[in-house]
């Protein structure tokens, strides 16, 4: 298998991804770099065999190495190649963007197939890069119809009389001096960057027709359950008379009932309670509590009530919890005097929490001031002291939506709290950004824009994005679509112009153009696709959706796609020597399934017992902003063995990368475990003490507690923190261990081709 693969992947690329160099003949896979830009740690294999007991499915892994994904590095483009007219226009460099797959299926059935959609990650303002400013700018118009900027994508023709546009399909006149300066800038660019590809039209098309049609049937369509909210007069007279224990008693018979064995399964039954007099009590029914929260609201005027999980929960789950409370319920309400209770407001505070869309939406007067802020350009970082989690709203909105960020600390006593303050701070400050962005995006005709996912306030518009700030380390992902068929001698042309204020207070227009092959081969799109991009852009997706849609059903779709692209793969591209029960993965999409596991189980789509609403909201807040380097070292954390030299050297050895599994770690052993929003170092219980002298100076661990870095002693409860960088394992809140889901996965593929 091994073999096949790697003949397969060896066969030169035929594309045309290689806009803003001079030599159009160049190939594409100048540009990508060896493995320059992926982490270390990710090329350690991820292996798993495991055997059905006598069925069918045999699941062998394809390599013994962590797979080792292509990735197309953009620094190897020099300055020179970078475009550079326009007194305002910056520059237009492709550096920072990074593709889902560098090809396209031509036909817009392959390419739902394939990958559904097509993705795309532009990082727009990359810290390293050092933009050309030229002096010319009026001269240099862009397309007379849509508005898009000049750019390699255009094709002159007749002698530079007129350009040729591929995202409106449109013509526009030159001026003979305009010619002049594209040619300057671009060397002797005349003809535009096409290259033709070989033609040969997939046989079984027809086919891959049928498969769509049946995978499009066979994905469940998921709705919103039902939920039973309510709601008890708990006034003086209501308790007075009795009627409040007598309906207590009554809701928790009937509960009792719908719970129990019946032929309609009623366990997937949400369940809320609510009590009121002339003012509303909520009750947090979350398993995670030692005991059930009771929250009073106060100001019924301008109703506005906390989002947390724990207000509807599983019937089924949590029947012990609500008999509890509707047991005690007298016990929790406090004396009120006699004024009547209104129904309307219990109504109404009902009504709100059905509303509730999910947690991770701002409340309505964050989003209105989110807004006002972008457009003023105003980026919020705010800085919270001794902050309390329990029942406070979330203070990170407002922040994360203007492109700032939120700092939490304890306390400002101690002296490390003090020190990250400093550090926090200065950062903000060093912090290169872009003010009062506005993104605009262009695409060949043929293509669509059909989402844009990230740490922005979402509008009807996917073509146009504004943003307060955005810095170097932002990037946001992008959806596109295409009906229509694409010329495999055209390719596709993605524009994207982001004007934004400097320091300084300039106005400039920093202009990012891409060009893209279409091919019918599917196996060029696989070839040409990359594992942390795909994981890029299916993280800000998942995340952004996790506003509006159940996390089950993201879970369940993440799966479903990830399942559907290896079945295509296997059934188009794969060589017929490859036998019924083996697993296939393609050869630079062999990390996916890891990162698409651990992306499924990730606190903010698979909710622990122990994680707070406020730490899902940063972790959430945090990551979807992320570039594609941090992303992936933040779903496959990074372990590195520590060892000690000789025997004066005060420097500790770092070993080879591990791989993320509670195997890897050896009791003997001390490991430094890092992700971009934790570190820890793991001591093994059998560390020699010499080992811990020379590494911290110290006989005693105790003493090392401190700042950032976290102390997990190997047996001690907090090695809960551990587990969940274990990404390989199953994991503290259920999530799959890697092994099971590459064999579910294997298991679901095997069905979809029979
Ligand atoms: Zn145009």
């Amino acid at each position: 298998m091994n073999v096949i693969l790697e003949a397969l992947y060896k066969m030169e690329i035929p594309a045309l991804n290689q806009s803003y160099t001079h030599q159009s003949q160049q190939s594409w896979t100048t540009f990508m770099a060896p493995v320059a830009t992926i982490p270390n740690h990710h090329l350690n294999l991820i292996q798993d065999q495991r055997r059905a007991d006598g069925s069918v499915t045999s699941v062998v892994s394809s390599s013994e190495q962590r797979p080792q994904t292509i990735h197309w590095d953009p620094t190897i483009q020099s300055d020179s190649d970078v475009y550079k007219p326009g007194s305002e226009i910056t520059n237009a460099s492709t550096q920072g963007m990074l593709q889902r797959s560098y090809s396209l299926p031509t036909s817009p059935v392959s390419n739902k197939q394939t990958e559904s959609r097509y993705g795309l990650d532009p990082q727009l303002l990359p810290s390293v890069l050092e933009v050309p400013v030229c002096d010319a700018g009026d001269c240099v118009k862009g397309c007379g119809h849509c508005g898009a900027f000049m750019s390699p994508a255009m094709s002159w023709q007749d002698c530079g009389q007129r350009f040729y546009c591929p995202f409106c399909d449109k013509l526009t006149e030159g001026t003979w001096f305009f010619f002049l300066l594209f040619v300057m800038c671009h060397g002797s660019l005349i003809s535009p960057l096409i290259k033709v590809v070989e033609l040969t039209v997939k046989k079984n098309l027809s086919s891959a027709l049928a498969l769509m049609k049946s995978l499009r049937n066979r994905r469940e369509v998921f709705g919103k359950g039902a939920v039973l909210l309510l709601a008890i007069d708990v006034s003086a007279t209501a308790l007075r008379t009795g009627q409040l224990d007598h309906m207590c008693q009554q809701i928790c018979a009937q509960l009792q009932a719908l719970n129990g064995p019946k032929e309609i399964d009623q366990s997937e039954l949400r369940v809320g309670l609510m009590t009121y007099d002339k003012r509303i009590h909520l009750y947090d029914l979350s398993p995670a509590l030692s005991r059930p929260h009771m929250m009073v609201i106060t100001d019924c005027e301008e109703l506005e009530l906390p989002v947390m999980d724990g207000l509807l929960v599983s019937l089924r789950e949590c029947m012990h919890i609500i008999e509890r409370v509707l047991h005690e319920i007298v016990l929790f309400i406090p004396e009120s005097e006699e004024v009547p209770s209104s129904q309307e407001l219990a109504v109404s505070a009902g009504l709100k929490i059905l509303q509730a869309r999910s947690i991770f939406h701002g409340p309505d007067s964050s989003v209105s001031l989110a807004k006002e802020c972008i457009s003023e350009g105003c980026c919020v970082h705010m800085f919270v002291f001794s902050h309390q989690e329990v029942g406070g709203a979330w203070p990170g909105h407002i922040p994360f939506l203007t492109g700032g960020g939120l700092f939490c600390y304890r306390t400002l006593q101690s002296e490390i709290e003090q020190e990250r303050f400093q550090a926090d701070l200065s950062r903000c400050l060093d912090m290169q950004v872009a003010y009062k962005a506005q993104l605009k995006v262009f695409v060949s005709k043929e293509m669509q824009i059909s989402g844009c996912y990230g740490s922005i306030l979402t509008t009807s518009d996917s073509c146009c994005v504004a943003m307060a700030a955005i810095d170097g380390r932002t990037a946001l992902a992008f959806e596109f679509t295409h009906n229509k068929s694409l010329e495999e001698t055209r390719g596709v042309s993605i524009q994207f112009v982001l004007s934004y204020n400097n320091y300084a207070g300039e106005r400039r227009i920093r202009i990012h153009t891409v060009m893209l092959s279409a091919s019918h081969q599917l196996l060029d799109t696989f070839r040409s696709s990359q594992a942390e991009t795909l994981l890029t852009f299916y993280c800000k997706k998942m995340y952004s959706l996790a506003l509006e849609s159940p996390l089950q059903c993201l879970r369940e779709e993440l799966q479903t796609e990830v399942t559907e692209m290896l079945a295509c793969f296997r059934k188009h591209s794969c060589t017929p020597s490859v036998s019924p029960g083996q697993l296939v993965l393609p050869q630079f999409l062999k990390a996916l399934c890891v990162y698409i596991n651990s992306l499924r189980k990730s606190e903010v789509l698979l909710p622990g017992l122990r994680s707070s609403v406020h730490q899902r909201l940063l972790q959430r807040s945090l990551t979807i902003s992320m570039d594609t380097a941090s992303m992936a070292s933040l779903f496959y954390p990074l372990i590195q063995p520590l060892s000690v030299g000789a025997e004066n050297s005060t420097t500790p050895l770092t070993g080879e990368a591990v791989r993320s599994t509670v195997s890897s770690l050896h009791p003997c052993g001390v490991y430094l475990i890092y992700s971009p929003l934790a570190l820890l170092l793991w001591v093994g219980s059998a560390v020699a003490p010499y080992t811990l002298l020379q590494l911290f100076n110290t006989n005693s661990i105790s003493c090392l507690m401190s700042g950032e870095l976290k102390l997990v002693l190997e047996g001690d409860n907090c090695e809960d923190s551990l587990q969940r960088l274990l990404v390989e394992d199953k994991s503290p809140n259920g999530g799959a261990s890697y092994a099971d889901f590459l064999f579910h996965l294997h298991v679901n593929v095997l069905r979809l081709i029979v």
